[in-house]
């Protein structure tokens, strides 16, 4: 046996042709990318569906999708000459920002909603020497400031509202086409800023355009009930889920989601709280799949979906966002932990145990 040099890795590397790259664009990566898709073993009937795929964007390095875009837009700002970068954020991003920036020696700022974001998420940012503002009111008052900043002052916006941003989470669509052979039928995925929703149908636009699909998935967006504005029809003013990654009341991106929902016959729907706890639950305890609450809102879509008579069988994939560590207090409250007390001895544990 013989051991291959290691290759090469990481979302610009991998998908150089489909991204706005110039000879100039420095060739970052943390090993973003190529993230697993699994097929499930139990939710999968639960939803009616012939087959269920899990698309483990939680595998990223720093835990959430967010990094399939954040290397190419860090990489874009570098090669613009950029000494520093600033997003507003519910978390995700500003960990990722941070991550890209400490490896690339850039100073990173970020914009969070104050006391609202997830533990984990935060003490990635801090661990990565970001410089964190707490600001006192929510995702969408932080992101309208750090617009305005970044207009005024020589730092990139690193959002979602930058193109470079989507053009690197399209890539996620072209990995499920090259898994399955074909775009699935149905792609169920949580909607907050709707960057990512996006990003996906841009994706299966050009796959299909390539050659690499026969079809148009089905978009299926779900937001949370409490941030639910596309739902609604107009924002929401203070946005309220546990689903901290999609506590937004007002997307960005908000237009393109709609496009992608109608244009592929698809749906944007709300999913409650319990909905998303009961599909966080299942996808840990059925699965062995630990993700963040707003990861579950996809599969407590399809759950739902099934639920009222609306399932309609075919393939679906569902993006799982992001990590369930970045939340340890979601999960402290939602799983019963199964925990004994025993001396350290043979007999201890037995006893323990009642063997
Ligand atoms: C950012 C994020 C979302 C929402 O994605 P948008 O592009 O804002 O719609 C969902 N889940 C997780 C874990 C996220 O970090």
């Amino acid at each position: 046996m013989t051991i291959a040099a290691p290759r090469p890795r990481g979302v610009i590397h991998h998908w150089a042709e489909i991204l706005p790259l110039t000879p100039q664009t420095p060739r970052i990566s943390l090993g973003e990318g190529d993230t697993p898709l699994v097929r499930s073993s139990h939710i999968e009937a639960l939803c009616g569906l012939d087959e269920l795929w899990f698309k483990l964007e939680l595998c990223n390095p720093t835990g959430s999708f967010k990094d399939r875009g954040m290397v190419v837009a860090v990489a874009k700002a570098l090669e613009d000459g950029a000494k520093a970068i600033m997003c507003a954020s519910t978390g995700n991003t500003s960990a990722s920002a941070a991550a890209y920036a400490a490896h690339t020696g850039i100073e990173c700022f970020v914009l969070v909603p104050g006391g609202k974001v997830a533990a984990g998420k935060l003490a990635q940012a801090i661990a990565f020497g970001a410089q964190i503002i707490e600001v006192d009111g929510n995702f969408d008052d932080a992101l309208n400031a750090a617009r305005a900043l970044t207009e005024k002052h020589p730092v990139a916006l690193v959002n979602s509202v930058n193109p470079n941003r989507i053009a690197g989470q399209k890539t996620a669509a072209f990995e499920i086409c090259e898994a399955l052979g074909d775009a699935p039928d149905i792609l169920a995925i949580p909607v907050g800023n709707a960057g990512n929703i996006t990003a996906y149908w841009k994706g299966f636009g050009e796959c299909s355009e390539r050659g690499l699909a026969s079809l148009h998935p089905r978009m299926c967006g779900f937001q949370a009930a409490g941030a639910a504005p596309i739902v609604l029809g107009k924002p929401v003013e203070s946005p309220q889920t546990v689903a901290t990654a999609i506590r937004i009341g007002n997307p960005a991106s908000w237009k393109s989601a709609i496009a992608a929902r109608d244009e592929s016959n698809g749906l944007i729907e709300a999913v409650t709280d319990d909905e998303i706890l009961e599909a966080y639950r299942l996808l840990a305890s059925k699965e062995g799949i630990f993700v963040e609450p707003a990861s579950a809102a996809s599969v407590a879509g399809l759950i739902k979906l099934a639920r009222e008579g609306r399932a309609t069988g075919g393939r679906a994939a569902a993006i799982l966002t992001g990590n369930g560590l970045k939340d340890p207090d979601t999960a402290t409250t939602q799983y019963e932990p199964k925990v004994t007390k025993a001396a350290g001895t043979v007999e201890g544990v037995e006893r323990a145990l009642g063997w």
